[in-house]
């Protein structure tokens, strides 16, 4: 059966969805697509570019552009960014937990805002990696992190493309499975 004919299930994810949704519209790059064919050679970017336009381009983009974090951290931060994360609270929206206490300080709701960086553990994290970097910058909320870091991560040389390698591994320390050990550790 064809790509183009599969019926996507009411359980499949976001990702699979947004994939398959995506159908609909290949039939506008056909031209390319044949141009390919004929020269035998897949292109990307070239797609990728026919594809994209500035109204889809999201305004945090540049912390990806050189950062040289794990892949795995990378993968949670993009994640993050798309609100997309499995924090307790989502979890338990899905009737997959029943509890939502934030996994590090067992007081909060365990959401993207209240980890990244409400939370006095991730706060205190942040602030530490801040002081390390060298940055003088006081943590805000989530929202306002965001703002800080398109405006920051928008420039070039070697201190931004720390600060991008430092906040990804931030994010992805925050949401990986170690981070209840990490805690009975700190309190
Ligand atoms: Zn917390």
């Amino acid at each position: 059966m064809s790509v183009m004919n599969v019926m996507v299930g009411m359980n499949s994810s976001w990702v699979i969805k947004y994939i398959m949704d995506l159908r609909g519209i290949t039939t506008q790059y056909k031209q390319i697509w044949d141009n390919m064919l004929q020269n035998r050679k897949f292109n990307m970017k070239k797609i990728y570019d026919a594809m994209i336009d500035d109204n889809t381009r999201v305004t945090w983009r540049y912390l990806f552009k050189n950062n040289c974090a794990r892949p795995r951290a990378n993968h949670v931060a993009w994640l993050i960014f798309h609100g997309k994360l499995g924090t307790k609270n989502r979890l338990s929206h899905f009737g997959l937990i029943k509890e939502n206490f934030s996994s590090l300080c067992k007081t909060d709701d365990e959401s993207i805002r209240h980890l990244f960086f409400e939370c006095r553990i991730t706060n205190n994290i942040w602030k530490y990696i801040l002081k390390w970097q060298e940055v003088n910058h006081v943590p805000g909320s989530w929202q306002d992190e965001l703002n800080w870091v398109i405006k920051f991560t928008a420039r070039n040389g070697w201190r931004v493309n720390m600060m991008k390698l430092a906040l990804s591994e931030t994010l992805g320390w925050g949401s990986t499975n170690l981070r209840d050990h990490i805690a009975k550790l700190m309190c």
